[in-house]
Parts: C-alpha cells; sequence; structure tokens
C-alpha cells in the first residue's frame, strides 16, 4: 500500500475508534495515527516516512547530543539509565533494526510494533493511542498484499492473503473509501476537534 493510503486508513480507523469508544477526538490522537500508520514503512528507501528519514536521524542525533551534554554532568550512571529509558533511543534503534532486517521484516512485526510503541510512549505520550491505532491499522492493510510480512520475527513465517499489490485498484480503493468513512463519520458524530 502507499503512504498515502496508509495515512488514511490510520486517521479513518482513528475517528471510527473514537466514534464507537465515545471519546472526545483530538489533533493529537489523529496525529499519532497518521505517524503510526506511516511508521511501519521505514525500513523502505522510496516510502513516504523514509523520505524524511534523514532530516529525522539528523535532528535525533542533535537531540542525543543535547542529552549526553545534559546528563554528563551528573555521572555516567545517569546517563546510562536515561539512555536506556529514553524514547528517541528506542525509536532509533528499532529505526536503524528495521532498516537492517529489510522490509516487511521487524517493523511489521509485532515485535517492532511493540518496541515502536513503547518509544513512543516514553517519548511523547499524548500520541500514544493514536499510533497504536495508526500502527495497527498499517499491520492489518499490509497483509492483503502479495508480499507477505514476518509477523513473528525473529521466528521465520511470512504472512499474507495475497489479495493485492501496493499502487493497485484494491490500493487506490481502500484510499477513497477511507476519506469517505472519515468524512462521513466527522460529519455525524459533529466533532469539534480539540488539542
Ligand atoms: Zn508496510
Amino acid at each position: 500500500m502507499t503512504g498515502r493510503t496508509h495515512a488514511a486508513v490510520g486517521i479513518a480507523s482513528a475517528a471510527a475508534l473514537s466514534l464507537i469508544l465515545n471519546v472526545k477526538c483530538s489533533y493529537v490522537f489523529f496525529i499519532g495515527a497518521a505517524i503510526g500508520s506511516l511508521t511501519p514503512d521505514i525500513d523502505l528507501n522510496n516510502s513516504t516516512i523514509s523520505k524524511y528519514l534523514n532530516k529525522v536521524i539528523i535532528a535525533m542525533s542533535v537531540i542525543l547530543s543535547i542529552v549526553l551534554c545534559v546528563h554528563l554532568k551528573p555521572g555516567i550512571y545517569n546517563l546510562q539509565n536515561h539512555f536506556i529509558s529514553s524514547g528517541l533511543f528506542i525509536i532509533s534503534m528499532a529505526s536503524l533494526i528495521s532498516r537492517l532486517t529489510g522490509h516487511r521484516m521487524f517493523s511489521h512485526s509485532l515485535l517492532g510494533f511493540g518496541a515502536f510503541s513503547y518509544g513512543i510512549y516514553i517519548l511523547y505520550r499524548p500520541i500514544f493511542a493514536g499510533f497504536v491505532v495508526g500502527y495497527a491499522s498499517h499491520i492489518l492493510i499490509d497483509l492483503l498484499n502479495y508480499q507477505g510480512e514476518a509477523l513473528v520475527f525473529p521466528f521465520k513465517g511470512s504472512y499474507s492473503f495475497r489479495l493485492c499489490k501496493a499502487g493497485g485498484i484494491m490500493d487506490k480503493s481502500m484510499l477513497v473509501i477511507s476519506i469517505v468513512v472519515l468524512i462521513t463519520l466527522m460529519e455525524k458524530a459533529k466533532w469539534s476537534l480539540q488539542w
């Protein structure tokens, strides 16, 4: 599936879930869903999220350097402690493992899902719920593709329903359906979005 389709499905899923659970929608929830729906394809060179990856890595390096400088004063123990519990560090490592293991491996597995979600939970909790919904929607709709997903990575096994390919008619249909569903849901709920 293309990045556009993943983002649209992720946001529509978040909207549907908000309506079902009757919770107030916030922009942050939808932003989280959009980020989560694009994150698994961090393992691709030409995906929507990867186009920004280099900038993200530079930004992360700068932030990590600042964290390093701040924590150098209290001593090496605190520094280690901070790094182990740092969401940024977890996300950076998960991104690196995703790139090294290849497409539809770590980042499309339950382990990767857990790692990225945990990193987000530590890093910025307000977007966590949306992120989880978006990420789950990505893994679910990628199951429709011909190319399987290593859901139980690092164990062997590739899972897919082999129904469509990225950019094909089903991909485009899902994009259109998601947008229609989103507009209908927003109309129905008469949502007033808040931060
Ligand atoms: Zn994917």
